[in-house]
């Protein structure tokens, strides 16, 4: 067994656990090697950790379907715009090790340092993704996209995975990973999960953590305001619905609507006119006390 791979111990009540984690991509790679030589089948699922019910269930939905699975714990410079968003990101390592434990002992969890995934020159390279990264988030938060393209072009390229995994609750990102791999002809299946929400309704996100108790009860309101621009989408036009929503959080102050659009699916081009056999998204980010939310949800 390659010495650089940490053997950690986690000692939970009277039980020890251990598990294998991957700081540095050599190691990772030379552990998976002989794997891919044997055709086995990869799973991967990028995460920036603060791992929750969401995380798990794409990892559940990777182990269920392949021989390995991989996550990605790694909170990636290249995609903050915002320099204190990225300062104050929820770093959990040992919590996360745990949560990846309760699911099986065979999952492997790479998370590397900046250096090992950008030497000392965090950059992003520049992509166009036909126009998708420049709707909802790509106007909001510039660069953002380049930073996501960038970094799952490098773990793909060290993971060569079979299939990886990601949450329809960053449905712009997934469409865009879809493009990734179509347009550079990557070797990878993409697989869309569906948003995993607490019983209050609420997208569980690692920015909840963030959220007192009081917020965290406020921000169920977002989900019950695209529920009700679902059912009034079914009679009513984009426009009025887009407003519907408006108002609903201009009532109160607590909230911040950055912005919500009704957009194609696909093309996540905005909705002027419905259309026959398209299929429409309702997406919303609002901060709550500061803290930035996204949602979204099928209109049909
Ligand atoms: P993150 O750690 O926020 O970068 O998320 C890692 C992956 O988990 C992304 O593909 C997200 O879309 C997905 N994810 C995050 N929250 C949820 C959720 N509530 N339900 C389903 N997938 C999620």
């Amino acid at each position: 067994m390659d010495l650089s791979i940490k053997i950690v111990s986690l000692h939970r009540k009277h039980n020890i656990y251990t598990m294998f984690i991957f700081n540095d991509k050599d190691s990772l790679e030379a552990f998976l090697n002989p794997l891919i030589n044997q055709k086995k089948t990869i799973g991967f699922v990028p995460t920036m950790g603060a791992l929750h019910e969401g995380h798990q269930s794409l990892i559940k939905k990777s182990v269920a379907e392949n021989e390995i699975t991989v996550i990605s714990i790694f909170v990636n410079p290249t995609q903050f715009n915002n320099p204190e968003d990225l300062e104050k990101y929820p770093r959990t390592l040992d919590r996360d090790v745990t949560k990846v434990k309760e699911i099986s002992d065979l999952i492997l969890i790479y998370t590397p340092t900046v250096e090992d995934i950008y030497g000392n020159n965090p950059a992003a390279e520049q992509f166009d993704f036909d126009g998708l990264e420049l709707q909802m988030e790509g106007k909001h938060r510039p660069g953002h996209f380049d930073g996501v393209g960038t970094i799952i072009k490098k773990f793909f390229s060290i993971i060569k995975p079979t299939r990886a995994y990601f949450g329809e609750k960053d449905f712009q990102q997934l469409q865009i990973i879809k493009k990734l791999v179509a347009k550079e002809n990557l070797p990878v299946e993409i697989i869309g999960c569906p948003i995993h929400r607490a019983n209050s309704g609420l997208a569980m996100s690692s920015r909840n953590e963030r959220l007192s108790a009081e917020a965290k009860a406020k921000a169920t309101y977002i989900f019950k305001t695209l529920q009700e621009a679902k059912e009034k989408f079914q009679q009513q036009s984009a426009k009025d619905v887009t407003q519907y929503v408006y108002d609903a959080f201009e009532k109160d102050p607590e909230f911040e609507l950055e912005y919500f659009e009704i957009a194609d699916e696909e093309t996540l081009l905005p909705c002027i006119e419905k259309e026959p056999n398209k299929k429409y998204r309702g997406f919303i980010t609002v901060f709550i006390n500061g803290i930035r939310l996204i949602d979204n949800i099928a209109l049909y």
